[in-house]
């Protein structure tokens, strides 16, 4: 997902327009790795001004994450703009203190860098397969919105606090 800015910095053209789609399997993002569920979307454009080269995009894509209840797979679309300028590493940090700026290396744009630079406010905190997700029953494991939980007898019970590895052991037991 690299576009060379050779054009802007030749100066043959003022305004670069960027319209990707392609295929890639994984984002990471603060030492976890999301799984891609579908194309990535940019459209926009690169901008010269007399301040720097100025990036206005939109990005769309989903991963995948898992419910934080229940742990199923669960597809999240992301969706949103990256605007700011382009800046190489030894940037004027005064320079650019009221703007958003991106890293790049002076010559092409790496769309893949600039997502994990902006992808933090876009990832949800917590993720549900639906509102009314009921979880995991912490005794068997149970996927509460599926499967029928089998440890209710055991309630107020000692055996309560029996770990869950084993829940399904005890079960087979009491069966026999
Ligand atoms: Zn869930
Ligand atoms: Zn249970």
């Amino acid at each position: 997902m690299k576009i060379s800015l050779e054009k802007l910095i030749r100066k043959e053209t003022d305004k670069l327009d960027i319209n990707i789609c392609e295929t890639i399997d994984t984002i990471s993002y603060a030492y976890n790795e999301y799984k891609v569920d579908s194309l990535v979307n940019i459209k926009g454009k690169v901008l010269r001004t007399d301040k720097g080269f100025y990036l206005d995009t939109d990005i769309s894509f989903t991963i995948i994450d898992n419910c934080s209840r229940c742990l199923v797979e669960v597809k999240v679309p992301i969706e949103y703009s990256v605007k700011g300028f382009l800046i190489k590493e030894n940037f004027d940090e005064d320079y650019f203190e009221d703007e958003d700026a991106f890293l790049y290396d002076g010559q092409e744009i790496d769309f893949l860098s600039i997502i994990e630079q902006t992808i933090d406010f876009e990832i949800p905190q917590k993720t549900l397969c639906s509102e009314e997700c009921c979880g995991l029953c912490q005794g068997c494991g149970a996927n509460l919105n599926t499967d029928i939980c089998s440890c209710d007898e055991s309630v107020n019970n000692e055996e309560d606090n029996i770990d869950p590895r084993f829940a399904k052991l005890k079960d087979l037991f009491k069966n026999d």
